[in-house]
């Protein structure tokens, strides 16, 4: 195997840092060529330092001034939006791992398709509001997706070397997060500290928040949907408190398959960096010495709207998606800023979605327009409840 040149967009967060633990580990197969970041300049040193990137970006302009008095050897700094489109698309990386959070991620990762290279997709936005686009463009261009997400690196592992019109079904688990079992009322009183302990995973923290709402969990729906050409009635949810088992494949004779592994980021980043080779990890191993349940129960939809909601919009198609998502991030900044309750999340996004039109099939400026629409019909709605 050649060395694999990387372009991390999101190198200072959950995905990112731990993708850079797995080329830690495997510095025969990986190299960095590019790492970018939004804010965290502090961070982003260390890894110059450690991996001595040919580029850097910080697309916040005050953070990179900081890094630019304090950093002063051969790694280039570059700042700005403008700067993480070229990054994504700079000749000197094959694979482009795009771990930055939310809407923000579509245009990197765009730009990278457009420059022909393999994606290793963490930002799973970007498949729910632009999944049309998206794909079109990534076969148009020859180019593969790989998921990095846990779910959806199960069923790319499930899928190996089986022929698409065999499966019936997709069957994702979910952990049901820290709020699993408990009713709307008790809901009504959570806190962000509450919502932020998350039983199985360490993620970062609007993931954390989308993994309580389920929301997280719907995105994903519409990302399998989109990664694996499955229509929506044949994509189903159970719910599995213990986040071994990361999601599974019913074929048309009736055999499921799994994948299992400990609740580890690592292994679906490695799998995607690596594919088609599996190669060798060390980050620990399942212990079936010990005493172990596994067990699955359908989710609660009716007090987890955010689930239901996703399946809504991603039936819908068009903007509704892009609707959905840019609601959603509005409103769980706003439930992290401790300005709104937990509940208020599926208020924001179900009302969002009853107000904006759908459009469909989406140019990337529709999208745009689409996911500033709803955020700011969130704001503003926010507003006036607070008033
Ligand atoms: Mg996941």
């Amino acid at each position: 195997m050649t060395v694999k040149r990387l372009a991390i967009l999101g190198s200072t967060g959950s995905i990112g840092t731990q993708t850079l633990d797995v080329v830690r580990s495997h510095p025969e197969l990986f190299c960095v060529s590019v790492l970018a970041a939004n804010t965290s300049d502090e961070v982003l040193l260390q890894q110059i330092e450690e991996f001595s990137p040919k580029t850097a970006v910080l697309v916040d302009e005050t953070a990179a001034a900081r890094l630019r008095e304090r950093y002063h050897g051969k790694t280039e700094i570059l700042v700005g939006e403008k700067a993480l489109l070229d990054a994504a698309a700079d000749d000197e990386a094959d694979t482009v791992v795009t771990s930055m959070v939310g809407f923000a991620g579509l245009a990197p990762t765009l730009a990278a398709l457009k420059a022909g290279k393999t994606i290793a997709l963490a930002n799973k936005e970007t498949l729910v509001v632009a999944g049309e686009l998206v794909t079109a463009l990534a076969k148009e261009k020859g180019v593969p997706i790989l998921p990095v997400d846990s779910e959806h690196c199960a069923l790319f592992q499930c899928l190996q070397g089986e022929r698409r019109e065999t499966v019936e079904r997709l069957i994702l688990t979910a952990s049901g997060g820290p709020f699993r079992g408990k009713t709307t009322e008790e809901l009504q009183s959570v806190t962000v500290a509450d919502c932020l302990k998350h039983p199985t995973w360490s993620m970062g923290k609007k993931i954390t928040v989308d993994s309580a709402t389920l929301v997280n969990k719907g995105l994903e729906v519409i990302e399998a949907h989109w990664l694996y050409d499955v229509p929506y009635e044949k994509i189903e949810v159970a719910v599995h408190p213990q986040s071994i088992l990361h999601s599974m494949v019913e074929f048309r004779d009736g055999a499921v398959m799994a994948q299992l592994g400990l609740p580890d980021m690592r292994l679906p980043i490695q799998y995607a960096l690596t594919y088609p080779v599996r190669e060798a990890a060390n980050f620990g191993r399942m212990d079936f010495k010990t005493r172990m349940g596994l067990s699955f129960e359908p989710p609660d939809m009716k007090t987890f709207r955010g689930l239901a909601l996703a399946y809504e919009a991603g039936k819908a198609e068009g903007t509704m998606p892009c609707v959905l998502n840019g609601a959603n991030e509005t409103a769980v900044a706003a439930f992290l800023a401790g300005r709104i309750g937990f509940l208020d999340i599926y208020e924001c996004i179900e009302r969002a979605m009853d107000a904006q039109e759908n459009v469909a099939h989406p140019s990337f400026e529709t999208l745009c327009e689409a996911d500033a629409r709803a955020r700011a019909f969130v704001r503003k709605f926010l507003e006036n409840k607070e008033v």
